[in-house]
């Protein structure tokens, strides 16, 4: 469903609410899933799954704040599809689809409207530029979703990075398991045996998006031996309350996927409503230490606009005098001072 009419003849949206979904559409790509059209609760207006897919009038206000590349790809992309931020790892690109649209998305300018896949010439100018550079341990598969691929084209891509013997390890970011569960296939999972592991992160922000179909999915994989770790986009209105993320995250574990990170909202365009400010985040952080196993505590972490990389940020569990701090918020001197 990639239209205001279609979502309202799925009876996600109200017919009068066609127009205002449709200029969005335009502006930004719009697509949901079977899968996620299954998940949201149909005339809730806050709910928490059809406030990350379905498209909001609010998308069209730009605050001074918002930028086209918020987290900075352009300042580092060599190459057409490849980003080299990083001394030991590229991001590569292979196409700029998605199965859905999250509305927040950090590559909203670049994903959807006009999507493309990476060329021959230019997987092989990539590849080369790889091979070139024997410092380059890591290969990251993110988009768009390279799941959205066939399992031929997506496993021929991983092969020929897999060959070059200085490539250690490969990962892949996908929302592919919750948001189009039917789409990991025994022809999927068979272009995921490489020479080198090929880790998987999924994109999970609610404990809904964890049904029976996308359980069956991550159990696929898991099945299959691949590594799983989940990462989630804290986001207001949708997972920002410790009860919420507490629950996600031990599902997460639950399902063999290990919370990984936990984004603080980039500023994408359109976007200022899902944000909240990082003291908000560090107060729910810290509400979770304690509270649920380490197993299930991710890195809480922001990308600094500009290109200058990720940092985690907190929370700070030491008092400004030196002090520990418990999770309780009991103050303890430090004895190791
Ligand atoms: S799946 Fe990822 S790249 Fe695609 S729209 Fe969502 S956040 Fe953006």
């Amino acid at each position: 469903m990639r239209s205001g009419r279609a979502l309202s003849a799925a009876g996600l949206i109200d017919a009068a609410r066609v127009g205002e979904a449709d200029a969005v559409a335009r502006r930004y790509a719009v697509a949901v899933t079977p899968q996620v059209s299954k998940l949201i609760e149909p005339g809730a207006a806050d709910d928490p799954i059809a406030r990350q897919y379905l498209p909001d009038p609010r998308e069209l206000t730009r605050m001074p704040e918002e930028r086209d590349d918020p987290i900075g790809d352009d300042a580092h992309s060599p190459l057409p599809g490849l980003v080299h931020r990083y001394p030991d790892r590229v991001l590569l690109m292979p196409t700029t689809a998605c199965p859905v649209y999250c509305r927040f998305c950090f590559r909203r300018e670049r994903v959807g409207h006009g999507a493309t896949t990476m060329s021959a010439s230019e997987i092989d100018d990539a590849l080369a530029y790889i091979a070139a550079r024997p410092g380059i341990r890591e290969a990251i598969l993110t988009g768009g979703d390279p799941m959205i691929l066939s399992p031929r084209r997506l496993g021929g891509i991983l092969r020929r990075v897999a060959a070059i013997r200085t490539v250690e390890i490969l990962r892949i970011h996908t929302r592919v398991p919750v948001a189009d569960p039917k789409r990991v296939d025994s022809a999927l999972i068979g272009a995921l045996r490489q020479r080198v592991p090929v880790y998987v992160l999924i994109h999970c922000n609610h404990p809904r998006e964890i049904d029976r179909e996308s359980a069956r999915a991550i159990a696929a994989l898991a099945d299959a031996g691949i590594p799983l770790l989940g990462q989630t986009v804290l986001l207001k209105g949708v997972n920002d309350d410790a009860e919420t993320l507490a629950t996600l995250f031990r599902a997460m574990v639950r399902h063999r996927v290990r919370p990984y990170y936990l984004h603080h909202p980039d500023l994408a365009p359109g976007t200022a409503h899902f944000r909240l400010s990082i003291e908000e985040g560090q107060a729910l952080m810290r509400a979770l230490r304690g509270r649920i196993s380490g197993l299930c505590q991710p890195n809480y972490v922001i990308d600094i606009p500009g290109g200058h990389g990720k940092v985690p940020v907190g929370p700070v569990f030491r008092a400004e005098d030196g002090a520990l701090r418990d999770w309780l918020g009991g103050l303890h001197e430090d004895p190791h001072r």
